[in-house]
């Protein structure tokens, strides 16, 4: 990783948590309004689901198909969310499935840098000074790398940072009644907090959804499923689930696991704008459970 890359994902880091110390304190005079939040609100949806449904469900795990136009909507919004360029996302989040929780995992909690609080540090925020956008992408994003829209939409990942600002900017501007000021409060709240909130969401998968929780399916890394991360991380929090299930849309299995990112798939599907959604029989899951494994005969020697 180069010196620039280095400080360019610090600066992502710690510029949104600067901002949302400067929000607090201006909070303490003025109380944020409705409009605030509201496009608030709407920006952390875009943007997660931009991730969530785009960058790792269909990009990375091709849990879907879906034509050009809408395969790129979801991969500004991605790139929206201030994670990196589509192809280096998706080529580390492969390289984290290929080597799950062992050697060459860029954000394992359990190797590479130590282990309890120290790991788990690591996987968190650490590895985007260390690991981060080191996948070959040649090697781990080659789909991507063929497909000239994506390779566009990456190479033009600052431009949709500035749109990431830009909207809410524009926004708060206009439903503030063409005020600078309520544009630059609704760029703060809905632009760089918001950053600040999903960053850390989607980076609790990477830790969190690594170290505590439960687990159901017999598989060799160390996952885990972490139900009061499901409603901010947009169902991905199931993460052990995912693991057993890397192509799956569905990353909660359960009725009660909720997954706002499967409903926007299926709600897709039901408008004809994607098909070919991978689903996981309750056979095929039964079958990887960990009590049935248990359960098998052991071999008779002899
Ligand atoms: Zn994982
Ligand atoms: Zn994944």
């Amino acid at each position: 990783m180069s010196t620039i890359q280095r400080y360019a994902n610090l600066g992502a880091v710690v510029v949104p948590f600067l901002a949302l110390l400067l929000a607090i304190v201006l909070l303490w005079n003025r109380a944020v309004g409705a409009i605030e939040l509201s496009i608030m609100a709407f920006m952390y949806c875009l943007t997660g689901l931009g991730i969530t449904v785009g960058y790792h469900r269909m990009l990375t795990h091709k849990a879907f198909q879906a034509s050009k136009p809408i395969e790129y909507f979801w991969a500004i919004a991605g790139s929206m969310a201030v994670q990196g360029p589509a192809i280096a996302w998706v080529a580390d989040h492969r390289k984290h499935h290929a080597h799950t929780d062992e050697e060459g995992d860029p954000h394992s909690p359990h190797v590479g840098q130590g282990s309890g609080l120290k790991g788990l540090w690591f996987a968190h925020v650490g590895w985007l000074t260390k690991t981060q956008g080191e996948a070959a992408f040649r090697k781990y994003a080659p789909d991507l790398c063929d497909d000239k829209g994506m390779r566009w939409i990456s190479r033009n990942f600052l431009g949709f940072v500035g749109l990431s600002l830009f909207i809410p900017f524009a926004l708060g501007f206009v439903l503030h009644g063409f005020s600078l000021t309520g544009a630059l409060w609704t760029l703060l709240w809905a632009g760089f907090v918001r950053i600040f909130f999903l960053h850390h969401a989607t980076w609790s998968i990477n830790s969190v959804c690594h170290f505590f929780g439960q687990r159901r399916f017999d598989i060799e890394d160390r996952s885990t499923n972490v139900a009061w991360l499901a409603i901010p991380t947009f169902g991905e929090s199931w993460h052990h689930n995912h693991h057993a299930f890397p192509r799956s849309a569905e990353q909660g299995l359960k009725r009660w696991e909720i997954d706002i990112s499967a409903a926007v798939i299926d709600t897709m599907e039901r408008l004809k704008l994607v098909h070919t959604v991978v689903r996981i029989s309750p056979e095929r899951q039964q079958e990887k459970l960990l009590a049935a494994r248990k359960a098998e005969p052991a071999p008779v020697a002899g």
